[in-house]
């Protein structure tokens, strides 16, 4: 089947109105067709991206979402709310919520049915740890975090859903896993959704996210597997974003 490839910027918290401003605008000008592009901004920013990015070819979304739909949970933003601003994409279940902010497998998988809910399309974020890796359990570990999410929303969920494979241990740190070992994740993720449906499992997106840059891009997304990236750091420097995109064209 063929599937469109996106790539997605995490910006994570970095940012200012000023320093946005002309990020957001060269990769309104230079992301072209071919691959879809989008941009997961911090919250405050989220009206600036869609006043630059409206009606282009790049969307946006946030990084976080709350699990509940309103009411008394101060600090917290619901997907009704980033639908306001049109997002278009959530990150759900990124591994520094995970490690961090105490996002369980239950929790991920109540802001990924949240988010749906209010007409986003979550990205499903899964990786193992560098220990758990080493113990051999990577295929346990991100069976586990999507089968807590299929327990409570159902494989139709995943008609309308992207996961994104990020081995924590490729997180910030400069070390990419192999085309060959993400690949291998990529090929076992599908076939789990495959027991389920076999056409949500052809049509399903799933991105590599872990130190992509310019220069390995193209390798990554030219397996049979991977369907574009999640994008840290290099997400924050336009040439080197709209090189990736480029590369997934
Ligand atoms: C991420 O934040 O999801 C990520 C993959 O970061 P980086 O590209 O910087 O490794």
């Amino acid at each position: 089947m063929m599937r469109t490839k996106l790539v997605a910027g995490n910006w994570k918290m970095h940012g200012s109105l000023a320093a946005n401003l002309g990020l957001l605008h060269a990769v309104r000008e230079g992301a072209g067709g071919g691959a879809e592009v989008a941009l997961c901004v911090p919250y405050p920013y989220l009206a600036q991206a869609q006043a630059v990015l409206n009606g282009s070819h790049v969307a946006w979304g946030a990084q976080d979402v709350s699990e509940h739909e309103q009411g008394a949970w101060t600090g917290e933003v619901s997907a009704a709310m980033l639908a306001d601003f049109a997002c278009s994409y959530v990150l759900v279940g990124h591994s520094e919520r995970r490690s961090f902010f105490g996002d369980t497998d239950a929790v991920v998988a109540a802001k990924f049915v949240a988010a749906q809910k209010a007409g986003l399309v979550p990205i499903l974020c899964v990786g193992e740890s560098l220990a758990e890796r080493e113990a051999g359990i990577t295929g346990d570990v991100v069976t586990r975090q999507i089968d807590a999410v299929l327990a409570k929303g159902g494989i139709a969920g995943f008609a309308r859903a992207i996961v994104a494979y990020e081995p924590v241990w490729a997180i910030g740190t400069g070390r990419t896993a192999s085309p060959e070992q993400a690949q291998e994740v990529h090929a076992l993720i599908r076939s789990r959704f495959a027991r389920e449906d076999a056409d949500v499992a052809g049509g399903l997106r799933i991105l590599y996210g872990g130190s992509v840059k310019a220069g390995n891009a193209a390798e990554l997304f030219g397996r049979p597997d991977i369907d574009g990236g999640l994008i840290g750091g290099a997400s924050l420097v336009a040439d080197d974003f709209l090189a990736i995109c480029a590369a997934a064209a």
